[in-house]
């Protein structure tokens, strides 16, 4: 299977993670004409409590390997009265603190966290290191786009900056495009070479995810068209060209149809999770294993870890998260096989 249609795939199998979705907090100071996400009113808004995030993580014991944790960007810049109430609710003083804390039961619980909470300053990210396997944050485009008019968080230089940060710190790294939202091809290349810049750098950015838009009801862009199969293959097509071979190209396989980007460069479909939905896009049900198998066959599909193989070879993760590495990883840096299928 190591082509196809011309294409070298960059890795033996394709692969997936098997996570639990932890949305910390929808509160979020941008406001992206596409989101479905963030809390419109006070009466949405919420912060998960620690009783049903340990209800969440122990419903998956044994089955799930990473944690996903997401929040709205820099909640703290929402409200100025965000502050009062996380430390009110939780005992902390935000939302990066109270991650912390939760990154840590959920390490006691057998679980390796990966957080995706918007913008993070550069102390953010090395408080949150040792309790990561791997974190990200999409840069979604280098364009200065509509969408994102209402969005402070989405300037691109900031993105930039914070996964350069990133890679400072040698945080094995996820980020990505968002497809649809606006940008132009020349867009998409630009984004892409900045992103392999970055890479060249630091050598920290593991997989690159190739996401479409997808319209959400209510929002400013609930009629505006999604990007179709044609558009996510050229993309992803573009993105393979110009990334070396080292990043994964990731397509999210509730979102569009798998097998022909596979074909064309993607080897990896990011988490899947059998409890909790897809909380940005809630209307795509995840396939299951089983159906995952189905969709991309003959492509092999194997488990990974929210880490890289190649960033457990060059020991990029802390003594916290060592034991769980052990445990987890096979000789080939992926998930060890299960017996339970
Ligand atoms: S930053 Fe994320 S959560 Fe916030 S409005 Fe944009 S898409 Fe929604």
């Amino acid at each position: 299977m190591s082509r196809s249609r011309g294409v070298q795939m960059s890795s033996k199998y394709v692969t997936f993670s098997r996570n639990v979705f932890i949305p910390v907090t929808n509160v979020c100071r941008n406001a992206c004409a596409y989101c479905g996400f963030r809390a419109m009113s006070k009466e949405d808004a919420y912060i998960m409590s620690v009783e049903r995030f340990m209800a969440i993580i122990r419903s998956v014991k044994g089955r799930a390997t990473e944690a996903l944790f997401t929040s709205g960007d820099s909640p703290e810049l929402a409200d100025t009265r965000f502050r009062d109430w996380i430390r009110r609710t939780t005992g902390f003083s935000s939302t990066v603190e109270y991650t912390k804390e939760l990154c840590k039961l959920a390490i006691k619980e057998g679980l390796l966290p990966h957080c995706n909470l918007g913008i993070l300053s550069y102390d953010e990210l090395e408080e949150l290191r040792p309790l990561n396997a791997s974190m990200g944050l999409m840069l979604e485009t280098t364009a200065d786009v509509e969408a994102h008019r209402h969005s402070p968080g989405k300037a691109p230089e900031l993105r930039l900056e914070m996964i350069a940060n990133a890679g400072e710190l040698k945080i094995p790294f996820t980020t990505g495009l968002l497809i649809g939202i606006g940008e132009k091809p020349e867009d998409r290349i630009n984004s892409l070479e900045l992103l392999k810049s970055l890479y060249d750098e630091y050598r920290h950015i593991q997989e690159v995810i190739i996401q479409p838009f997808v319209p959400k009801q209510y929002t400013p862009m609930c009629k505006a068209k999604p990007p179709d199969l044609e558009l996510m293959k050229d993309v992803v097509r573009t993105a393979r060209a110009i990334l070396p071979d080292e990043i994964a190209i990731q397509v999210p396989p509730n979102l569009t149809s798998p097998k022909e980007l596979i074909e064309l460069g993607a080897s990896d479909l990011g988490g899947i999770s059998e409890k909790t939905i897809d909380y940005i896009n809630p209307e795509s049900p995840w396939p299951s294993e089983t159906e995952l198998r189905e969709m991309i066959a003959p492509f092999v599909l194997r488990e990974r870890l929210p880490i890289y193989p190649e960033f457990i070879n060059r020991g990029w993760y802390s003594k916290e998260i060592r034991p769980l590495i052990e445990r987890y990883a096979d000789e080939e840096g992926l998930r060890k096989r299960r017996t339970d299928r």
